[in-house]
Formats: structure tokens, sequence, C-alpha cells
């Protein structure tokens, strides 16, 4: 599937219904969905894989994957209502994703979800509560040797250090993520920020 192709069917998933704030729930845009996952499909982490998505809100990282010819994909997301969306959302483009519905603070998830390639996330930034990603980034590292994630830019030196000894980061891809007025506290209806595709990959001790 071209990217192009990947990006158009990404377009028609439905997002979020009630936003929730305090889990910082944004909708990853299709066109820099596609480029994670194309990325990730070009260095081989994708094509017969099993790929995790963590915190997969309405399912955009995970169908995505399951679209170009994932092997399994399990998405993982606190929040119920969000996971609905996916599972509709995956229908609508007859993916194959199973979801779970956890905390990914949860100890005992990773054994639920078993060793997996790769892992794909856009997780919280930690603008509602500070070092919000910090239990992916670990929950990551524990189930797959190789993790795509999107941060805010600038963001990498801080990932590193905080993975210092268990990851190294092997890519770096910039890009926008443009976010449109959906809680209160925004003051314009659309605001760019800029985020930083990284690759980890795990460093076995
Ligand atoms: N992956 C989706 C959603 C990104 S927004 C996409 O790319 O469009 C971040 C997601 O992480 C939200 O859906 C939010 O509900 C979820 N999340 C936040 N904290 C979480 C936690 N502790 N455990 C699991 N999911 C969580």
């Amino acid at each position: 599937m071209k990217l192009k192709t990947l990006e158009m069917k990404l377009q028609r998933l439905a997002g979020f219904t009630r936003p929730r704030a305090s889990l910082e729930q944004y909708q990853t845009p299709a066109t820099l969905a596609a480029r994670l996952l194309y990325d990730a499909l070009m260095s081989g982490d994708i094509g017969g894989k099993r790929v995790c998505d963590l915190g997969s809100g309405t399912g955009m990282l995970a169908i995505g994957a399951s679209l170009l010819g994932a092997e399994s994909v399990v998405g993982v997301e606190i929040d119920e209502k969000a996971t609905e969306v996916a599972k509709e959302n995956s229908m609508l483009l007859a993916a194959d994703v199973e979801f779970i519905v956890a905390d990914v603070k949860d100890e005992a998830l990773s054994a639920r979800i078993g060793p997996c390639d790769t892992v794909v996330m856009n997780p919280p930034f930690g603008a509602q509560k500070a070092h919000a990603d910090r239990p992916f980034i670990d929950l990551a590292l524990s189930i797959a040797p190789v993790t795509y994630g999107i941060f805010n830019s600038g963001s990498t030196p801080f990932v590193q250090a905080y993975t210092n000894g268990r990851a190294e980061i092997t890519g770096i891809v910039s890009g926008t993520f443009p976010i449109r007025r959906t809680f209160s506290f925004h003051t314009r209806d659309v605001q760019e920020i800029g985020v930083e595709i990284l690759r980890l990959k795990r460093i076995l001790p």
C-alpha cells in the first residue's frame, strides 16, 4: 500500500467523542500517523510483526499497522469509550486489531500483552501530568525490542536520559501536530506543535 493510500484510509477514522484533557486525548493526525507507520514499515518493523499500540485511543496507529501487514496488532487503552470508537474504526477499515482496556501502569499488563516485535505510541506528552509518558516508555521497553513514539519536539535528550542504558535512539523524524481547539484552556482554533517521532532500540542488559 502506498503512503498516500494509507493516509487517505486513516483520514476516515472517527475521533474521540468526548476527549478527556486529563488523559491528553488527541487523535494523531492521519498524515503523521501514516508517516510513523510507513517509516516503521520501511525499517522492517511492521510487515509480519506483532505490533502493540500503547494508549491506542481511537485506534489510529494500531489500525494503520494492521493495514500495513502486521501479523497481529494489540491496542492498549485506559478509556473504554475511546476503545469502543477504536473497534468501530477497525471494522470500518476491515483491520484486525485486538483491544485491551487497561492502564499502562498495571504491572500485570506486560504478561497479558506478551512479547511484541514493535511498539507504536503517541503517549501523553505530560502537559497535564508531568512525566505521564514514562510508564509508556517503561512498558514499551519491557515488551518489545523496537519502539516508535511521538514526543514533543525537544524531548530527545530527556527521553535519552530517561532510557539511559536501556535503549538507544536510532531515528528522529520531525513533524507537526495540529491541535484543534478541544479543551477550554485552548486559546486558538488550531495550534501547530512541533513533534519528533523517535525510534528506540532496546539495549539488552
Ligand atoms: N494512539 C492514539 C491516541 C493518542 S492520545 C492516536 O494516536 O490517535 C493518548 C492516549 O493515551 C489517549 O487515548 C489516552 O486515553 C491514553 N492514555 C493516557 N493515559 C493512559 C494510561 N495510563 N494507560 C493507558 N492509556 C492511557
